[in-house]
């Protein structure tokens, strides 16, 4: 299982995400992403490996011309690691 600062990747929520309503389906998020995170699935680009997306990158949100992806902030992205190295500490049983 993939960690990031400690923490399962699978339990972060970090990952883009699509406003329909303004994307056009031109596929330069896919294209730019090496991480084989966004699909387009007829016609309509998707998040179809959201886990795949590296913890704080936002690059692509950058190469959407219409300005379609969002991300959490980077604040948000601290502020859930601390709480989730917390809860895991909770959860340890004492040494
Ligand atoms: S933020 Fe980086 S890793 Fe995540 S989908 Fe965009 S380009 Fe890919
Ligand atoms: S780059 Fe933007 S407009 Fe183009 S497919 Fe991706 S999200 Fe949609």
């Amino acid at each position: 299982m993939k960690k990031y600062l400690g923490v399962d990747r699978d339990k972060i929520s970090w990952f883009p995400t699509i406003d329909a309503e303004k994307c056009t389906g031109c596929g330069a998020c896919a294209e730019f992403c090496p991480n084989n995170v966004f699909e387009l699935v007829d016609g309509v680009m998707t998040v179809a490996n959201p886990l795949n997306c590296v913890p704080g990158c936002d690059k692509c949100a950058a190469e959407c011309p219409v300005s379609a992806i969002k991300f959490p902030t980077k604040e948000e992205l601290l502020e859930e690691i601390e709480r989730l190295r917390n809860a895991e500490k909770l959860n340890k049983p004492e040494a």
